[in-house]
């Protein structure tokens, strides 16, 4: 993706229509970002790391994604974090590791998808094979795909939720 600068970012921000509140909350941190090229997404948080949005570049468009994050999958069953495997970028992840998120646009009734995630959303890093959690997966999970593939299919992956959530560009 792009390298987010302040100007894009006020400028993606204000055609997003999130809540003035929301938006507040939220601390960018892109300047300390240096591996725009190695992603297809950036997640912007509040300080609890909980919320946030979801900076998605696909096919050279921007969408803001406001998400709620739940950490820690626990099997209602055992009581115990069990493993899942993120939608986003099919690394396995433990139960303590892996999340819930929930995204939901703004103004839009139904417009909202839930799907279990890898925690640190590092799902970027996770696909390239640069993360422990990713080399484990791939014993784990047997995967043989290679990281360009992996890459295609969390920008499939990605695509599919915005199209999920009729996700609208803002630039
Ligand atoms: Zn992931």
């Amino acid at each position: 993706m792009n390298a987010v600068t302040t100007e894009r970012y006020d400028s993606a921000i204000a055609s997003a229509g999130l809540k003035p509140r929301f938006v507040r909350e939220l601390r960018p941190r892109f300047d300390v970002v240096t591996d725009w090229e190695d992603r297809e997404f950036l997640p912007i948080t509040d300080r609890s790391g909980n919320q946030g949005v979801l900076w998605v570049e696909h096919d050279e468009r921007v969408y803001l994604l406001p998400y709620t994050l739940s950490r820690g999958i626990i099997d209602k069953a055992s009581g115990r974090a069990r493993p899942v495997i993120c939608d986003l970028c099919f690394t396995q992840q433990l139960g303590t590791a892996a999340a819930r998120i929930g995204f939901a646009m703004p103004g839009r009734v139904g417009a909202s998808r839930s799907l279990l995630c890898c925690a640190d959303l590092d799902c970027n890093e996770h696909v390239r094979g640069q993360t422990r959690a990713s080399l484990r997966s791939k014993t784990q999970l047997r995967e043989s795909i290679s990281v360009p593939d992996r890459i295609l299919r969390l920008h499939r992956r990605l695509g599919e939720l915005l199209e999920l959530l009729d996700a609208k560009p803002v630039s």
